[in-house]
This record gives C-alpha cells, sequence and structure tokens, in this order.
C-alpha cells in the first residue's frame, strides 16, 4: 500500500492505518527526535494532532520514543520512562544511547536546521551541542551524522529542516542547511530517501500518515524535492475560498475584508505548492487564508527569501509574464477579459487539456471495450 491508500484512510478511519503499523512490525519501533536549531514549533504542532492524538498513535503504533527532548517528563511517556529511562536529567542519555552504542534507531525525525558552519576556534557543527558525552559537548551534526546512517528511515519534518527555513535565511552565519545538505556535505548516506515535510510549522496530520506510512515500510511517493506527492501536488491557491474573488479582480484592500483576494496584500498561495487548502488544519476546521491571514508560502521551498518575502509584497512574478500588475489585472477583470492571468492559468489549461485528453481516450478504450 503506499501513501495514497494511507491518505485514503486518513479521511476516514486512521486508527486503521496505526493498527496495521504495530502488527506489522510486531513489537516497539524505536523513534529518535532530534532537535537542531529551531523553535519546537513542529513539536508544539504535533501537540495539536487530532485524529488520533499524538499520545493514542504513540501507542497504537507501539513506538518508543527514545529521545524528543521538550516532552521527556516522566508524566509524558512517550516510551522513554517505559524503556528504563527514569528521571528528566538523564533525558540525553537515551539519545547517546542511540547515537553512539547499540539502541536500536528505526525511525529518525529532525526538526531544526543543522548548523554545520565552525564557530571561531571550533569545529563544523559547534554552534549547536546537545547534552554531554565523557565530560564533553557533543555537537548536533555529529548526532545527525550517525543516526542518520543507522535509522531505517530519516524524516526531516517542519521547514528548517526540509529546506533550513528562517535559520537559514538571508545571512545564514551558522550556515545552516537542509538534512539533506548537510548529510551530503558530510558524506553521509541513508538506508532510503530523507522525506521532507515541509512548512512551518509542519502538519501534524500528515507527519502521523508519514511516520505511519514508513512504520509499514512503504516509502510514500516523493516529489523531486523529496516531499511526500500526497501532500505536496497541490497548489494552495486551487482550493482557496477566495479564488472566485481572484478571477473576478475583486482584491482586498485589508485583511479584514471577508471575502476579497488577499493576492496584492502579498498572498504567496499561487505559488506554493501543499494540501493545506485541501485536508486543511485543526481537525479539519480552516487554513490560513480561510482563517483571516493571507498565504505566507510557508512551505515554498525558499521561505522566507524571495519570492515568498518581502511578505506583504504581492508576488509580481506571475502577471510579470504578461507584463502586467495586480491592478490592470483588476482592471481587465472589469471588462471581461479572463483575470485569471498568470502562470498557474496557464497551468491550468494545459492541465485541463491533458485531463480532457486522457478522458477522451479513456472513452475511446470504453467504447471500444463495448463494442467487442
Ligand atoms: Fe486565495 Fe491567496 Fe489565491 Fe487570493 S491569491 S485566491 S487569497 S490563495
Amino acid at each position: 500500500m503506499g501513501i495514497s491508500a494511507v491518505v485514503s484512510f486518513y479521511a476516514g478511519d486512521i486508527h486503521k492505518v496505526f493498527a496495521q503499523s504495530a502488527k506489522a512490525n510486531g513489537g516497539k519501533v524505536h523513534l529518535i527526535w532530534l532537535p537542531m536549531a529551531g523553535d519546537s514549533g513542529c513539536t508544539i504542532s504535533m501537540l495539536q494532532a487530532s485524529s488520533p492524538d499524538l499520545i493514542g498513535a504513540v501507542e497504537d503504533l507501539q513506538v518508543s520514543a527514545d529521545f524528543w527532548q521538550p516532552l521527556m517528563t516522566p508524566d509524558y511517556d512517550l516510551g522513554w520512562v517505559s524503556a528504563g529511562y527514569t528521571t528528566e536529567d538523564r533525558s540525553q542519555v537515551p539519545l547517546m544511547n542511540a547515537a553512539f552504542g547499540n539502541a536500536p534507531v528505526d525511525v529518525l525525525v529532525v526538526e531544526g536546521t543543522p548548523q554545520i558552519g565552525a564557530p571561531p576556534g571550533g569545529s563544523a557543527g559547534d554552534y549547536c551541542t546537545i547534552g554531554e558525552r565523557n565530560g564533553k559537548s557533543v555537537n548536533a551534526y555529529e548526532l545527525l551524522q550517525r543516526l542518520a546512517a543507522k535509522a531505517s528511515y530519516v524524516v526531516a519534518v517542519g521547514q528548517c529542516s526540509a529546506f533550513g527555513g528562517i535559520p537559514a535565511a538571508k545571512g545564514n552565519l551558522t550556515h545552516a542547511v537542509p538534512v539533506t545538505e548537510a548529510l551530503k556535505t558530510a558524506g553521509v548516506t541513508t538506508k532510503n530517501p530523507v522525506i521532507n515535510l515541509a512548512g512551518c510549522p509542519a502538519h501534524p496530520d500528515w507527519t502521523l500518515v508519514t511516520l505511519a506510512s514508513v512504520l509499514q515500510g512503504f516509502a510514500p511517493d516523493l516529489d523531486e524535492l523529496g516531499r511526500p506527492k500526497a501532500f505536496f501536488s497541490h497548489i494552495i491557491h486551487d482550493g482557496c475560498p477566495r479564488r472566485g474573488a481572484y478571477g473576478k479582480g475583486q482584491f482586498a484592500q485589508t485583511f479584514d475584508d471577508p471575502v476579497g483576494c488577499f493576492w496584492k496584500l502579498g498572498c504567496k498561495g499561487p505559488i506554493t505548492q501543499s494540501a493545506c487548502s485541501v485536508t486543511k488544519w485543526n481537525n479539519g476546521i480552516s487554513f490560513c487564508t480561510q482563517a483571516g491571514p493571507m498565504c505566507w508560502g510557508c512551505m515554498h521551498p525558499n521561505f522566507p527569501d524571495p519570492p515568498t518575502s518581502p511578505f506583504f509584497a504581492q508576488v509580481e512574478l506571475i502577471p510579470a509574464y504578461f507584463g502586467l500588475n495586480a491592478d490592470t489585472v483588476a482592471e481587465i477583470a472589469g471588462i471581461g477579459v479572463a483575470a485569471a492571468v498568470g502562470v498557474h492559468a496557464v497551468h491550468h489549461a494545459l492541465a485541463k487539456k491533458k485531463r480532457e485528453q486522457t478522458e477522451t481516450s479513456e472513452r475511446r478504450r470504453d467504447v471500444k471495450g463495448d463494442s467487442q
């Protein structure tokens, strides 16, 4: 079963997916959640997972989350307490056992950006250290290399680990890079391709479904950027409730406009691929452009650098192909000319044509089959 089938469960009964994972693994699965440069936002996002919630998922999957620092308290046992680790001040022990000892690592989840630069007088990766070993601090870059080489699957959760995110934005004094680049620089090969779950933060349900899939031993179909196609094939703009306003050239002047399109205010929905407008967030309730603010492009591989910034400037790239700006689009919309100008519109026309051609040839095949 591929990720598409897993996703079909997602809408109805995700518990079936997790139950299958546990059965397929026949026991505990050992997971390390490695923090690097970031703000733990993806961990907080995971705590908002709703169907199932995080504890339910860990139980159903029979996962032992041997190291997940922000959540490692005796009251919040995600496997590490039952694995025999007893007090919070020893929380680095399971991490060191996994990286330097014989403790197994089935899945390595990386949250945050690896910083591979060397500070003055230091070594590569010394900008970020986690815990101590033999009385010395251990740099996170070394932990990443050891754990990634050992794990069956590496999942880069969130924009920082998948694409560098804010720590790798222009300036970047610590030489922060995506997980894939950090591993490539170190010459580390992984057993399976690194899975990139973009987003600031990563979507908790997409993360759980992806983990459920790899824990069953099924690597999801990935696009050329290493993202599961199931969650990163859509253009946010296409499913936006304000798409009709965009088509009519009705552009909001302020963010409290209940119906107008936010393009002129800087919305990055037309250039951002993700299933936000399909699965939505917070138990399927809403997503950015539906809830009020615009899309910031937090899942765009360049976020927060251009073309996702400046944040409050309209994306000129798209109409610029036609020598138009948003005002001109509004004008021509007013006189009945197709307002959906832009690369995405052309893309749509081509996709539609292709779809029609496919449907026509399928119909021809059906007719031929019927007549035989
Ligand atoms: Fe929605 Fe933004 Fe597209 Fe407007 S530009 S339709 S607000 S995604």
